[in-house]
C-alpha cells in the first residue's frame, strides 16, 4: 500500500510476532513522526541486543557473559533445576519469589506438527548438567499447553529412573498459554504447590 522505506519499514514490522498489518501501520506512522533521537535510541538497542545478547552457555539463559547472572550466583543451588521452555519463562519465575535453584531453558517445546523433536532442544546439555551430582530435583515449569505437556511427559521419561525427583508445576495456570501470561501470584502458588510426577 505504501511505496518505499515507509513501506519497507511496515512490511518489516508486520514480520514480529503479535504484529498484524494495523498495528504495522500505526508503529510505522508513530515512528515517522517521533523525535529522531528516538528512533536513534531504538535503532541503537536493537543493534545492542544482537552483539552484546547472547545464550548463557550453561542453561541458555539470555545473558551478556558466558555465564548468566543466575549460573554465576554462587548463593543459588544446583539442587533443584527448573527447566522451562525460553527464556522469558525464567523471568516469570523469578517475579514469584518462590525460587532459589538454577535453570535450564530448552529453547522451544516438542511439537511434531512444526518438526521440533527432542534433539531440536537443549535436552543433551541438561542431561550432561545432571552428572555432576548436585541436582536432587528437576522442577518441569514447561508451559501449561500441548506442547509443554508432551516436552514435560518426555523429560520425566528420560531422567526419572536416573533417580531424581521430578516435580511438575500444579495445576490451576491458564491452560492452553504460555507460563508468562499467568501472574506471579497464579504462578508461585503452581509452583510451592508442585506435585511429583510419576
Ligand atoms: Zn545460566
Amino acid at each position: 500500500m505504501y511505496d518505499g522505506a515507509l513501506g519497507d519499514l511496515i512490511e518489516e514490522l508486520g514480520q514480529l510476532p503479535g504484529i498484524g498489518p494495523k498495528s504495522a501501520q500505526r508503529l510505522a506512522f508513530h515512528l515517522l513522526a517521533a523525535e529522531k533521537v528516538e528512533v536513534e535510541r531504538l535503532v541503537s538497542a536493537l543493534h545492542r541486543v544482537k552483539e552484546q545478547v547472547r545464550f548463557c552457555e550453561v542453561c541458555g539463559n539470555v545473558s551478556e557473559s558466558e555465564r548468566c547472572g543466575i549460573c554465576r550466583d554462587q548463593r543459588r543451588s544446583e539442587e533443584q533445576i527448573c527447566v522451562v521452555e525460553e527464556p522469558k519463562d525464567v523471568l516469570a519465575v523469578e517475579r514469584t519469589g518462590e525460587f532459589r535453584g538454577r535453570y535450564h531453558v530448552l529453547g522451544g517445546a516438542i511439537n511434531p506438527l512444526e518438526g521440533i523433536g527432542p534433539d531440536d532442544l537443549r535436552i543433551r546439555s541438561l542431561m550432561t548438567r545432571l552428572q555432576s551430582g548436585e541436582t536432587k530435583e528437576i522442577i518441569l515449569a514447561t508451559d501449561p499447553n500441548t506442547e509443554g505437556e508432551a516436552t514435560a511427559t518426555y523429560l520425566a521419561m528420560l531422567v526419572k529412573p536416573m533417580g531424581f525427583k521430578v516435580t511438575r508445576l500444579a495445576s490451576g495456570l491458564p491452560v492452553g498459554g504460555d507460563l508468562e501470561y499467568a501472574d506471579e501470584v497464579t504462578l508461585g502458588r503452581a509452583f510451592s504447590g508442585r506435585r511429583d510426577v510419576d
